[in-house]
């Protein structure tokens, strides 16, 4: 699915190692390729230099090592560093050496219209085909993926409706005009990067439903589901809160979740190993989560100043016009 789950699904401006980052995501998640055993980081980095080489190779202006490095995620999508930046460019630019399986990870710019009406026979995909017809300035094929921005949208009568488009004007103008659908002028703002948990191994950066990494217990530091650990807190909080216990009464036991406070240790997964200890990976002090939220944040704030055609060190607060992004929030709901 184009865009879902991707690192990198939001063009920013920030100059950095960023720029030299080219995303590979599987065809078919479910059928994965170079992840085998024997698809290590160094064989991956081999792998797709030996490609360039034989297909593009000519065109570039190194002769080798057009990539630096090569690093495999949970999910299975590929981050490739490009020697440099004109390399990184061109790999960008067509995907002749993108080996069968996979596929370059599209550049696309989302956007939220407010307050689309909801209509029974109507789907989000519909509506991108309506807005399609109604705005000339979104060619057709323009929509890559039109989604409701939460799951119970088809109960309200209005809802946000984020579309992602392929071309950075088409969603510069969405912004600026709004969208005509069926005489009616409805509000578009740059949509917001969502922070990602996965609720299975812990990690940011990705959801549970596209997670391939082993399970993670912030009980006992295991790699197994925190409901299975053998140190899973069963205490009966009566004896906290001081109620008596009444004869015959059930004992109301504690979830054990990780907001459990009788746990004398807990693990993070997404902290290095030194600095595991003390702390979960949902805890808002993780500080691993912190500079991931801040990072989400200063890509959000960049987008929209891209979108907006205003210069984010100018004091602009990123948070929109009306002073709120009218879509969502930014707290981090594992998924
Ligand atoms: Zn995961
Ligand atoms: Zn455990
Ligand atoms: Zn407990
Ligand atoms: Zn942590």
């Amino acid at each position: 699915m184009a865009g879902q789950g991707g690192f990198a699904s939001q063009p920013t401006r920030t100059p950095s190692a960023q720029d030299l980052v080219i995303t590979l995501h599987q065809v078919n998640p479910r059928r994965p390729v170079m992840a085998g055993e024997e698809d290590t980081q160094l064989n991956i980095k081999k792998a797709m230099d030996d490609q360039i080489g034989l297909t593009i190779g000519s065109q570039l202006d190194v002769g080798e090592n057009f990539i630096t490095a090569a690093k495999r995620l949970p999910t299975h999508t590929i981050k490739l560093h490009a020697q440099n930046e004109t390399v990184a460019k061109r790999l960008r630019e067509t995907d002749v050496w993108v080996p069968n399986g996979l596929r370059l990870h599209a550049l696309t710019y989302e956007v939220a219209v407010l307050r689309v009406p909801v209509l029974r026979d109507q789907g989000p995909q519909d509506i991108a085909d309506n807005l399609m017809q109604q705005n000339d300035f979104i060619i057709k094929d323009q929509v890559v993926y039109a989604k409701w921005a939460k799951r119970q949208a088809t109960k309200q009568k209005y809802a946000t409706l984020k579309i992602q488009l392929k071309d950075e004007s088409a969603a510069k103008f969405a912004v600026s005009l709004g969208l005509s659908l069926d005489a009616e002028k409805l509000l578009v703002e740059p949509a917001n990067r969502i922070p990602r948990q996965c609720r299975k191994c812990g990690k940011v950066r990705h959801t549970q439903r596209v997670c391939r990494s082993e399970a993670f217990c912030f009980i006992c530091g295991g790699r197994h589901e925190y409901t299975d650990c053998k140190e899973k807190c069963n205490k009966d909080l009566r004896e906290d809160s001081g109620l008596r216990k009444h004869p015959g009464a059930p004992p109301i036991f504690c979830s054990g979740t990780e907001k459990c406070t009788h746990y004398a240790r807990k693990f993070c997964s997404n902290c290095p190993e030194a600095l595991r200890e003390g702390h979960t990976a949902f805890d808002t002090e993780c500080p691993t989560k912190k500079a991931y939220l801040e990072q989400i944040e200063q890509q959000s704030q960049l987008y929209r100043a891209q979108l907006l055609g205003v210069s984010p060190r100018e004091g602009y607060n990123g948070y929109g016009r009306n002073g709120g992004s009218g879509s969502e929030s930014h707290s981090l709901s594992p998924q």
